[in-house]
């Protein structure tokens, strides 16, 4: 047993069994023994693997993207480049790389990393050595000033907890982490119906609930609707609502129980894009898709891109860079480019960002 799944034990042993929303926050997020707090999850050693970890591009692709933002937005200095759990690092590195063919806009730019991990804010600190530019670290996005944003956040709201409720007879229960006969973590339900959700459905559906992803994604919306700039959410999930739970374990790139290895397997659930986006609508910011991760990457100039990094690459380079483009951009199962999904949040008069030009009115 983990020394996290004896604390969340004792825990229920004490206060009685917490919602499943608590138990994905402490797995995750417990300041000494969380998944996140502890290690360094990514790369092939890792758990999993993530788009800025397979290739360069995807960084570089999203920093030109923000270099295009800023000239939209008229060019505001400063203006913070913010991104959201970023993990090792990458992708903030590489999108600065590639902002040096945007001079201005990497010297207006000043640094905001919302990450909670003080093992991952080291391995951000050494990605960005010697970039040059101020970077600050943020336990939270509201702890970042106020004034005009650039936001890439790369699977971080998959990372957020999330509440479930059961439909059990007339009602909705929700979904609790409790102790079996055994001692062991068991999920269950609560012992009286939600009255305030009456959505009719078949006995044993299951409601999966963001309400921090979404007041993350209202927070987003307010700030770019008052200071201007826009927002760049890439990540695994589905466009329409419905019922149905996602919530995974992984663990060394294998699906794991979640009620196991508490704390060294990472939990994750797919991102309701259509309830995301209407948090967002709600809060004022316009909103641009989603759309799929391997249309954003080929509009911003993927294939150009690959071809001109594999210019300079041996013959196996060149072949890890076709392999990479796949993953990213491509369809089916092995490769990215259709499972994940990017969608933009804006200030209202900001035209269409890179990519999502082509994107008519999102559906009512
Ligand atoms: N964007 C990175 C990492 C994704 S993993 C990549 O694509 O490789 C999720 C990241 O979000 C990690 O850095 C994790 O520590 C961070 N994170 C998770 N929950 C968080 C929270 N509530 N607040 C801030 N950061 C969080």
């Amino acid at each position: 047993m983990t020394p996290l799944e004896t604390e969340i034990r004792a825990m229920i042993a004490q206060e009685g069994p917490m919602p499943l929303e608590r138990y994905m926050a402490l797995a995750l997020g417990h300041p000494t023994l969380g998944y996140y707090m502890t290690r360094d999850p990514f790369g092939a050693s890792g758990d999993f693997v993530t788009a800025p970890e397979i290739s360069q591009m995807f960084g570089e692709l999203l920093g030109l993207w923000a270099a295009e933002v800023w000239t939209m937005m008229g060019a505001p200095a400063p203006v913070r480049l913010v991104e959201l759990g970023p993990g090792r690092g990458a992708l903030i590195a590489d999108a600065l790389r590639a902002a040096a063919v945007a001079p201005a806009f990497r010297a207006a730019v000043s640094v905001e990393l919302v990450e909670t991990s003080p093992a991952l804010r080291k391995r951000q600190a050494a990605a960005l050595a010697g970039v040059g530019l101020p970077v600050a670290w943020r336990e939270r996005l509201e702890d970042v000033p106020d004034g005009p944003m650039i936001v890439l956040a790369n699977e971080f709201f998959d990372a957020l907890p999330v509440r479930h409720y059961v439909r059990v007879g007339e009602g909705w229960r929700e979904r609790l982490v409790g102790l079996g006969p055994d001692g062991a973590l068991a999920f269950g339900v609560a012992p009286f119906a939600e009255p305030a959700i009456a959505v009719p459905a078949p006995e044993g559906a299951v409601m999966e609930l963001s309400p921090i992803g979404h007041r993350v994604a209202a927070t987003l919306a307010r700030r770019l609707a008052r200071d201007g700039g826009a927002a760049l959410i890439v990540d695994y999930g589905h466009l329409r609502s419905g019922f149905g739970e996602t919530l995974q374990a992984v663990r060394a790139h294998r699906y794991a129980d979640p009620l196991r290895d508490v704390g060294e397997a990472d939990l994750t659930a797919h991102v309701d894009f259509a309830s995301l986006g209407e948090a967002a609508r709600r809060a004022g910011a316009a909103v641009h898709g989603p759309i799929a991760q391997g249309a954003l990457l080929r509009r911003l100039g993927l294939a150009q891109r690959a071809e001109r990094l594999a210019r300079g690459a041996d013959e196996a380079g060149a072949r890890a860079i076709a392999a990479a483009t796949h993953r990213l951009a491509g369809a089916g199962a092995d490769a990215m480019g259709e499972l994940f999904k990017a969608v933009a949040f804006a200030h209202p008069d900001l035209p269409a960002p890179p990519g999502f030009e082509t994107q008519g009115a999102p559906p009512a």
